[in-house]
């Protein structure tokens, strides 16, 4: 056991920068949802040494970084949150339907001071390298702000979607206006008024900034490569007494969550959507559309598997869309038609649309004419067309699931880089462990359902995992935890087959994939075949002892 280092007192650092080195039983990186109540689980209910380094100068993650005009969680707000702790659940009021990024951060630093975890935080500390000593069986971390920590478990709660997709388009430096990435955006805002702004995508983030950034600018230039779905999200405020409410059936809430493939307090009802009369199906659609948000697809239960039914919905949309566009040309360049509705993550809005009515913007298409190189004052296109810009924005996306954990330079077992284990794809075990770097445990990693489910189910679901995991090595002396090679190969192939009994492949540039990544080997990242079978599976491997896993004492005697 590591006495020394449990419950040291003087291994708590009063002042971080005072003190370079760190001693704990486990390091965290990442002060987002999963790391936070990580920190509370593993310091609070296993009585570890335990400390959290965090890139941003505060917590929240996603909600820390992504604060760009519109940023609001497409999953309903009283399910984005713990249900840990039913006394946050209850003290904390949502004001909104959809929660927006200021509130989701306001929550987390409310839960943040409830649990006391900052003093375990080291912020403004970012991982440069992570390198395992197979003599002292400790991770060594380096960050760029000069903590050198050595750490016995190493858990990574980076995020999924966190290390950001900035394209190389050439001239960058000439452009003398304003450039911005929505993954990292001033934390004093930017000032759009009498600006000409220019967004590149249309993603998720693309579809929720670009009406703000409309109504706020002169004018606004829209570059799309490709058309998106979007579902009308109904965003609303929400009325007091629903919390009341709420607070009496939490139980019900939770789980309906855990029951469901995607963690949502819902399940689509048995029907397939071609098997539906015309007329029926019709109604049916209107009252989903009516309704909104991510509800929408669950309307029927065979849109991610059934290329007819999916056809039939995503015709539905588009017919939306044509009937919501006044200039039917700009109508027609906003039709989604490489991808089934659903297999790219698909976005939620609040008059995105409609923003193409307006006066002050336009679409370009940078498929057709692809963006050339910046200039001083804006952006030139193949075909010679320059467009003026005082503001760039990139809403061109993540590298994602895996993009975040290679930068970190994490080095394993007989000096095997991460980068060099996945140089054809990422390959875990259930998504939380890689083979030859023991100790180290993904949150949310690729090879679970993560970004296919609302993110806080299965953050905790993970972390509760992780968390037991941990306290049966204490109890018995495990020095070592590792993926075996065999397991992870099997889980890995399973998540490609499940994956494969889906429409998900079938979305050729979807982030899923990898593909939006030049270079990036394409293989289907997350677990597409549901959080409640997942959990079983995770239950089902702690109740085989762990296994899958390769545990070894501190006689190096296999366990
Ligand atoms: P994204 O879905 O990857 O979209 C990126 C956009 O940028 C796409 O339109 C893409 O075009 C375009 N793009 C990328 N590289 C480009 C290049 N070199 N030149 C021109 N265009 C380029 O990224 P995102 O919109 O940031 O969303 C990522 C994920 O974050 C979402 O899918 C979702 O999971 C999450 N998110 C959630 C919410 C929410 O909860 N409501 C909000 C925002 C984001 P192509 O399609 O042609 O590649």
């Amino acid at each position: 056991m590591t006495g020394a280092e449990k419950n040291n007192p003087q291994s708590q650092p009063k002042d971080v920068a005072a003190l370079k080195k760190l001693y704990l039983d486990a390091l965290i990186v990442g002060a987002g949802f999963s790391g936070l109540y990580q920190l509370h689980s593993l310091r609070d209910k296993l009585g570890l040494n335990v400390q959290v380094v965090e890139a941003g100068a505060g917590v929240g993650g996603t909600w820390y970084w992504n604060r760009y005009p519109g940023a609001r969680c497409d999953s309903e707000s009283h399910t984005y949150c713990y249900y840990f702790s039913k006394e946050l659940l209850k003290e904390w009021r949502w004001s909104e339907r959809y929660p927006g990024q200021a509130e989701i951060l306001r929550y987390l630093n409310f839960c943040t001071s409830k649990l006391d975890l900052s003093r375990s935080i080291n912020f403004n500390q970012r991982v440069i390298s992570a390198i395992w000593n197979e003599q002292n069986k400790r991770w060594v971390i380096k960050t760029n702000a000069g903590l050198l920590i050595a750490a016995r478990y190493l858990i990574t709660a980076v995020g999924c979607l966190s290390s950001t997709n900035m394209p190389n388009i050439s001239g960058q430096s000439t452009f003398k206006g304003e450039l911005y990435h929505t993954g990292q955006w001033p934390h004093k805002g930017v000032d759009f008024t009498d600006k000409t702004v220019v967004i590149i995508g249309t993603g998720s983030t693309g579809i929720q900034t670009i009406p703000i950034v409309a109504k706020h600018s002169k004018h606004l230039t829209v570059l799309q490569r490709t058309p998106n779905f979007s579902v009308p999200a109904r965003n609303a405020p929400l009325d007091p007494s629903y919390h009341e409410k709420f607070c009496d059936e939490i139980n019900t809430w939770q789980k309906k969550m855990l029951k469901s493939r995607h963690g949502h307090p819902w399940t689509a009802p048995p029907r397939k959507l071609y098997k539906v009369a015309k007329k029926d199906r019709d109604v049916i659609l209107e009252k989903a559309w009516k309704t909104g948000g991510l509800r929408f697809r669950e309307s029927f239960n065979d849109i991610l598997i059934d290329e007819q039914s999916n056809k039939i919905m995503s015709d539905f949309i588009r017919t939306k869309i044509l009937d919501t566009v006044d200039d039917p040309i700009i109508g027609e360049s906003l039709l989604p038609v490489d991808h089934p509705f659903g297999t790219k993550r698909p976005p939620i809005d609040t008059n995105y649309f409609e923003t193409f009515n307006r006066d002050n913007v336009d679409l370009v298409d940078i498929k057709q004419n692809p963006i050339k190189k910046f200039e001083n004052r804006g952006l030139e296109l193949e075909d010679g067309r320059y467009i003026t810009a005082d503001i760039v924005i990139f809403a061109t996306g993540f590298d994602a699931m895996s993009g975040a954990l290679l930068k970190m330079g994490i080095v394993g077992h007989q000096s095997l880089s991460l980068d060099e284990a996945w140089k054809e794809g990422p390959t875990t075990f259930l998504g939380l462990g890689v083979h030859k770097f023991p100790n180290l445990f993904i949150i949310t990693g690729p090879g679970s359902p993560s970004v296919l489910t609302n993110m806080p189910r299965a953050i905790e679901q993970h972390v509760d995992w992780i968390t037991s995991l941990l306290r049966y090595c204490e109890a018995y002396n495990i020095v070592t935890v590792e993926a075996e090679k065999e397991a992870m190969l099997n889980w890995t192939s399973h998540v490609t087959s499940v994956a494969n009994q889906t429409l998900f492949p079938k979305a050729n540039h979807s982030w899923y994939l990898g593909a939006n990544i030049p270079g990036k080997p394409r293989t289907f990242m997350p677990y597409a075949d549901g959080l409640d079978k997942y959990q079983s599976y995770c239950v089902l491997i702690a109740e085989r002892k762990y296994s899958g896993f390769k545990m070894m004492d501190e006689k190096h005697d296999q366990k």
